[in-house]
């Protein structure tokens, strides 16, 4: 271009760029590296998209440090940096189908013969993996694109994730995909956050990389991450040409692949593809927010090349998030398992992302006034990250004049006592630890969930006439429920209080990782109760067990070490455990050599074998599995010898494999281990 015909840039759109380059320098920051954003996504798109359109119209705006031209985020502090192998980029945005098309009709010669493939876009946060030789040994973030954080640790507690490869692979392969949170862990997250005051995640793939960033292993084993690949850095030792073949030989490594992908020959194909999975995208476990459409070519890959920011061969077209309108008919005040009083919006049902919403956190009184959202208002309303119904504040023009305002109230709405809020915290708290009912009723539904005790039969109106009428003052009270007593209840027969009562005795005997993740420590949820309960085997040595011992064992880190020791240190806890003892609640370690079968099946194909099991298992705990064996006569070791019948070896297994491989032991997968049991059920 000669100088004549650059066109002058006006005052107006040089300062206004400069406003933009700032906010979304700000944004980026916010989101990538406190993974805390304060806007949503469609409002950073369209300051993103504005920025670039002035940019297209006045080219020497273009400077290199704008956003426009690098991949946001930074490498956090306490991880090693590792410069990656190549650049990780962003993807280019098509925010409406006309963009979408004019990408389809500036790649068609490169889509002549070989087509385009359509993904969903999940919403997590970009990982880069190393195996060598088919075993994982290095996980990276994406950082600023170049420079990465190392994330292995967190990486190994992804459960779908292999630590070694199947099938063929080159000796060292890089792949690349997305780390996630399943909608309803997020939800979970969110809500144990909310209960603990702490700030919400606003999305899934905040919390999945707040999660990844998390320097205690333990504690992001406990965030349940999963995992897809999607891309395989150097595709040519790989021996694929298109996208689709790519996929193919990730998931015949054993790598998770996400399923929805389809080979598209034509535009009309991809319109198609896009349609599809609007509504469809709801069904799924994970959140979804758009369709990455790539040339399935990847000789196209290397000819088109990227910029700095994006690869110029693919388009993440993005579904506009669902917003509407509704009438906030009321606002109640809940109480959480551990007091923390949240401001709830009642709403008028309304229909949003694949589901009706009646409810809606308004979270805490701060946010309530940032709002401005009074009862009676016309509110805007969405889905967080496709799950969490959140009000985006009122309708100003809709008001009448007869909206109220609300105020928290001073006491706790359940027991009455005044609220306190705690320092640093925003939540107000009931501190009545010890004898308030809405506290009770909600640590009642967690102690009989079913990955706590799995009490059958104490669901949540049993549970609030219980406290209600005085007959429940504390967890232990359960065992000292009588038949008569249930069968008095509103919903009660006799039959279904003599169920109640079996099942409460059933309960007795859940092992001690179920009490433990029961019990509701801050932290220890079902894995790492599992991990607790093996290193230590009984309720008294763990009890006993100082800071430092706790935090030795290999996947508790100091965080849930610190949480766990003030546990065991409140005397209210220490009445609590020694009534559940007294009551039978025995909290054994089940799988031991020398304690005896429980519940035995009437064939024993396994009479007289010994079983190990190693590594994690997909379709039940280890714990689980071990149980299932000894029912069927097998007794269970935790170490390989000469004398193992067998060893079953789950994702990860480590030195009792090598140790199986070396003695000649047979090994058996997790799914041979399924079919012998399945086989020993029919027979
Ligand atoms: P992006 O999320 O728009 O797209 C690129 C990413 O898509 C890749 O890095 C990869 O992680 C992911 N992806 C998911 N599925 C994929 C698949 N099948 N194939 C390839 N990639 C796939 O880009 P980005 O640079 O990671 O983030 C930018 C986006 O983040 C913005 O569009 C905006 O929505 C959001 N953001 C929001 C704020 C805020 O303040 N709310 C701030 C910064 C960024």
């Amino acid at each position: 271009m000669s100088e004549s015909t650059i066109p002058r840039v006006p005052e107006e759109a040089r300062s206004r760029a400069a406003v933009l380059r700032e906010e979304i320098l700000r944004h980026e920051h916010l989101y990538y590296v406190l993974d805390a954003p304060e806007i949503p996504d469609d409002r950073y798109d369209a300051l993103f998209a504005e920025l670039r359109r002035l940019e297209e119209e006045y080219p020497t705006l273009r400077s290199p440090d704008s956003p426009t031209q690098r991949v946001g985020g930074k490498a956090a502090e306490g991880f090693a940096k590792v410069s990656l192998s190549a650049p990780m980029l962003s993807l280019d945005n098509a925010l409406d189908i006309e963009e979408l098309s004019a990408f389809l009709a500036r790649t068609a010669p490169f889509a002549a013969e070989r087509g385009y493939l359509c993904e969903l876009k999940i919403d997590g946060l970009a990982v880069s993996l190393v195996y060598e030789d088919g075993v994982f040994v290095q996980g990276t973030t994406r950082g600023d694109g170049r420079t990465g954080e190392d994330v292995s640790a967190n990486i190994r507690t992804i459960r779908n994730l292999p630590l070694r490869l199947s099938g063929a692979f080159p000796p060292k392969m890089e792949v690349r995909g997305e780390v996630l949170l399943q909608r309803q862990h997020f939800a979970e997250l969110n809500m144990e956050r909310e209960e603990r005051g702490e700030p919400l995640f606003a999305n899934p793939r905040n919390a999945a990389a707040g999660s990844l960033r998390q320097l205690d292993p333990a504690v992001v084993a406990e965030r349940r991450l999963s995992i897809f690949l999607y891309t395989v850095v150097d595709p040519v030792p790989f021996g694929v040409k298109t996208q689709e073949e790519a996929i193919l030989r990730l998931a015949e490594c054993g790598l998770p692949v996400q399923p929805a992908w389809k080979r598209c020959a034509s535009p009309e194909d991809v319109l198609a593809f896009v349609e599809e999975w609007r509504d469809g995208r709801f069904s799924l476990p994970y959140a979804t927010d758009g369709v990455v459409v790539k040339l399935n070519s990847i000789a196209a890959w290397y000819e088109l090349g990227a910029t700095s920011h994006a690869p110029r061969w693919a388009i993440a077209f993005k579904y506009p998030p669902e917003e509407r309108t509704t009438r906030l008919e009321d606002i109640i005040v809940s109480v959480g398992r551990t007091g923390a009083l949240t401001p709830v919006a009642v709403l008028s049902p309304v229909s949003i992302s694949g589901s009706i919403v009646r409810r809606a956190s308004l979270h805490n009184e701060d946010e309530l006034r940032r709002k401005d959202v009074r009862i009676g208002d016309m509110v805007r309303v969405r889905k967080a990250g496709e799950i969490i119904p959140e009000i985006l504040g009122p309708v100003l023009d809709a008001r009448t004049g007869g909206e109220r305002e609300f105020v928290m109230p001073e006491c706790c709405p359940a027991c009455g006592t005044p609220a306190v809020r705690l320092e640093g915290e925003v939540a107000l708290r009931c501190p009545n630890r010890s004898s308030c009912p809405a506290q009770l009723k909600e640590g009642l539904r967690h102690f009989a969930s079913r990955n706590g005790m799995d009490i059958r039969g104490l669901g949540d109106k049993i549970v609030d006439q219980l406290v209600e009428k005085g007959l429940l003052r504390s967890l232990a009270d359960l065992y000292a429920l009588d038949e008569e007593t249930l069968a008095s209840l509103d919903r009660m027969g006799e039959k279904s209080a003599r169920n109640l009562i079996n099942a409460l005795e059933q309960s007795k005997e859940r092992p001690f990782p179920r009490l433990l993740s029961a019990l509701g420590i801050r932290f220890t949820g079902s894995r790492s109760a599992e991990i607790l309960a093996e290193a230590f085997r009984d309720l008294p040595t763990l009890r006993n067990a100082s800071e430092e011992t706790l935090a030795a064992v290999d996947g508790v880190g100091p965080v849930m070490a610190s949480a766990i020791r003030s546990f065991f240190e409140q005397p209210e806890n220490q009445r609590l455990l020694e009534r559940l003892t007294a009551a039978g609640v025995r909290a054994t370690f089940p799988v031991s050599e020398s304690e005896g079968e429980n519940e035995p099946f009437g064939s024993r194909p396994f009479e007289g074998m010994r079983l190990v099991f190693t590594g994690e298992m997909e379709s039940m705990t280890r714990i689980e599995a071990e149980e299932t064996a000894k029912r069927f006569g097998a007794v269970c070791s935790s170490s390989v010898s000469k004398k193992t019948s067998f060893v079953v070896a789950g994702r990860d297994a480590g030195s009792k494999l090598s140790k199986a491989l070396s003695l000649g032991v047979k090994i058996v997968n997790e799914e041979e281990f399924l079919e012998m049991i399945r086989e020993m059920d029919e027979a």
